[in-house]
């Protein structure tokens, strides 16, 4: 039966970075994904300044750059007046080391992560094969996984589940997924039609109980992401037809675009019973799921990864107690609830559901307030920091 230091299920961007973070250290490391390559549906693509750090240690932001681009400009955009309230992150220039955000969809982030493995002999990557069954005792893990081949049998000494929401590795270890589900369907659609002509800034986000919406530019090659809440009772086969009568509301001019790739998502905002069980580790939307207003879900899961892959590398290299992977299951479960899930549910409640002009004008205010003022604006995009775990253990050496 193969064995590796590390088993990961899932090679969403979690899963692939965290794969890379342990190849680095010289574990050896087996990531399986059930697909056949990267997931291309759209989902991801904002990565706050605050996780540029993390994505620059394992080497990636240099080709993270030239694939995607980075900016400062941000804007809240109230849909019924016209009225434009600016932002910047370039308020924190001079105080952090990569003070401006990237964008690009995060099946680019984990091709460029992936791309990078394959550089690594001690790690073996395989598409196609879909784990559903995962025990444990005093020794290891042993996986069951169904590809090509048939089912099979892999040992590790741990197990890393990045496999999503409804992932299989939380089931197999009997952890719950607690929160809730939000009613209404988020429509994630890629789109090709020039934003900035009609002078939207490249992340708007649009504030209206009907016409809410998140508008942001992905690439340099004219795609732009538009994002709204689709109303409970639509049927799903019926969401594909309904984006021309949205695009007329959403879209500012009457000049053509050209769809892309579109795709209804639940949302949610849970959190698994525990993100460790023995030796069994969650890490991403396997532990935590958001709903995506303020892009807060991946940024979670990067940040996750960033700690965890040191953390286990010291457990498997003897100089770190096991302990340290309660605090990795304590401090991010602990961050994701007290802070990334209640802000992204304010983020939704105010753009997208916000219909009682008193309120309404009370968070306007606020926003405008902020606009005038580049420390309370430092403050705001400071938020994103603050869902960081610092690291639990040295920095474990690179091979
Ligand atoms: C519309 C939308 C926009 C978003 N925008 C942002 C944003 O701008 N910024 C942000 O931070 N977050 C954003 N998010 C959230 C972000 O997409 C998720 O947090 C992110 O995908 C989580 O990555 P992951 O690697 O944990 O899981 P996933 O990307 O879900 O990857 C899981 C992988 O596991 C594999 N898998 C599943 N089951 C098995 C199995 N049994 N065996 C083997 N493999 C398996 C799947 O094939 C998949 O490849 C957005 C989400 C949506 C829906």
């Amino acid at each position: 039966m193969q064995h590796s230091d590390v088993v990961i299920v899932g090679a969403g961007p979690v899963g692939v970075l965290n794969a890379l973070g342990l190849a680095r250290t010289g574990l050896s490391v087996t990531l399986l994904d059930a697909e056949p390559a990267i997931g291309q549906a759209p989902r991801a693509m904002v990565y706050h300044w605050s996780v540029l750090e993390g994505i620059e240690r394992l080497g990636l932001l240099e080709a993270a750059k030239r694939v995607g681009f980075t900016k400062q400009d941000y804007s809240w955009y109230v849909y019924a007046t016209g009225e434009k309230i600016d932002l910047s992150v370039g308020v924190l220039e001079g105080l952090v080391p990569h003070p401006y955000n990237l964008h690009m969809g995060q099946h680019k982030l984990a091709d460029i992560a992936l791309q990078e493995l394959g550089r690594f002999d001690n790690a073996s990557v395989r598409f196609g094969t879909r784990v559903t069954g995962i025990t444990q005792d005093d020794d290891g893990v042993t996986v069951t996984a169904e590809g090509a081949q048939g089912t099979e049998q892999l040992r590790a000494s741990y197990l890393v589940g990045a496999d999503g929401a409804s992932s299989t590795v939380r089931k197999s270890q009997g952890l719950a997924f607690e929160g809730m589900t939000w009613p209404e369907v988020f429509v994630a659609t890629n789109v090709r039609y020039d934003f900035e002509a009609h002078g939207y800034a490249r992340s708007t986000l649009q504030i209206d109980p009907t016409y809410g919406a998140i508008i942001a530019k992905i690439d340099n090659t004219g795609l732009w992401r538009v994002t709204y809440a689709e109303h409970p009772d639509t049927p799903e086969d019926q969401m594909g037809d309904r984006i021309p009568q949205w695009y007329e509301k959403l879209l500012p001019g009457d000049e053509g675009y050209e769809l892309d790739a579109y795709r209804p998502y639940r949302m949610h905002q849970r959190a698994a019973s525990s993100m460790r069980a023995g030796r069994v580790l969650l890490a991403g939307d396997a532990a935590h799921a958001t709903n995506p207003t303020g892009g807060l879900g991946l940024t979670s899961g990067l940040f996750d990864t960033f700690v965890l892959y040191d953390a286990l590398a010291a457990v498997v290299k003897g100089t770190a107690d096991e302990s340290v992977l309660d605090r990795y299951a304590e401090e991010r479960r602990r961050t994701f609830l007290e802070i990334a899930s209640p802000r992204a549910s304010a983020n939704k409640q105010l753009l997208y559901h916000t219909s009682d002009p008193v309120r309404l004008e009370a968070e306007l205010s606020k926003l405008r307030a902020m606009a005038a003022d580049e420390d309370a604006q430092r403050t705001n995009f400071m938020f994103t920091k603050q869902l960081e775990t610092a690291p639990l253990v040295q920095p474990v050496a690179t091979v």
